[in-house]
């Protein structure tokens, strides 16, 4: 320290005794850490530093599935124990919605409708009942093209942010699910679906009456309901050129038979 100026010394001084200082302190915190004691203090430091990092926008923050729901109770977990859903896809349709509608009106049941946009769009009269009668909504493409997953993520965002606009346009409100067409699923659609805030819903009874297999095996099918199933029947075909055509006459009258049997055997019906 000899020839330093006393500013110099003082300075050096005050160096020292700040390093002591921090030493010691350091010291201190390691013992007080090994010991358990300020463990306490972690999630204060932690929320601070989540507090100083930016909040992503809304959208990036829907966590985004890997997979659909498949189950009443993956969606709801607090629906009764019994609950299944009743879902109807491809519509609405100005022939069966209608029928479908009578019948939900007359067992008492709320479904949920997976309606195409486009026929959302012809028919906001049947999308507007739909809700009236207290059943839910789901965005279920524009078009309802097959197969759906693997086009180009801006066809999907296209099919589905159209079907998004038209339903809101013809409901009123806005789905919060969305069912794939198909049920074909990607790392894209699941993307697309979450920028829209949307949960993407399957199936797990599938009649596929579609196919027109006869009412019976329709109504076997339906029959087979667990507690916690998501039922799939259709009151339309998205106006598509399936080569099965629109009839859903087997679909009604296998719901007419379903319905009330499946409420015996004690299912509450819920939307999802
Ligand atoms: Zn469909």
């Amino acid at each position: 320290m000899r020839g330093r100026s006393p500013e110099a010394r003082r300075d050096l001084n005050e160096r020292n005794v700040r390093s002591r200082l921090v030493a010691w302190i350091v010291a201190g915190a390691i013992a007080l850490t090994s010991a358990g004691v300020i463990e306490s203090a972690r999630p204060a430091l932690a929320a601070e530093a989540a507090a100083a990092t930016p909040t992503p926008p809304a959208a990036a923050s829907v966590a985004m599935p890997k997979r659909p729901v498949y189950t009443v109770h993956q969606i709801l977990p607090r629906a009764p124990a019994n609950a299944v859903a009743l879902t109807l896809d491809d519509g609405p349709n100005p022939s069966w919605t209608p029928r479908v509608l009578a019948l939900l009106r007359k067992y008492d049941v709320r479904a949920t409708f997976c309606l195409v946009g486009r026929q959302a769009q012809a028919h906001p009269d049947l999308v507007r009942q739909i809700v009236a009668d207290g059943h839910a909504i789901c965005n279920h493409s524009m078009t309802h093209p097959q197969p759906f997953a693997h086009r180009s993520a801006a066809a999907i965002e296209q099919e589905i942010s159209s079907a998004q606009s038209a339903i809101v346009g013809a409901a009123g409100t806005a789905p919060r699910l969305f069912r794939s067409p198909g049920g074909d699923w990607s790392p894209a659609v699941f993307e697309a679906a979450a920028k829209h805030s949307l949960t993407p819903i399957a199936w797990n009874v599938d009649p596929r009456d579609w196919s027109r297999p006869g009412t019976q095996k329709i109504i076997d099918s339906l029959l087979t309901a667990k507690p916690g199933d998501i039922l799939l029947c259709h009151d339309g075909d998205g106006d598509r050129p399936s080569g099965h055509g629109t009839d859903r006459s087997e679909t009604v009258k296998a719901l007419e038979v379903a319905l009330p049997k499946l409420k015996s055997k004690g299912y509450t019906f819920v939307t999802l």
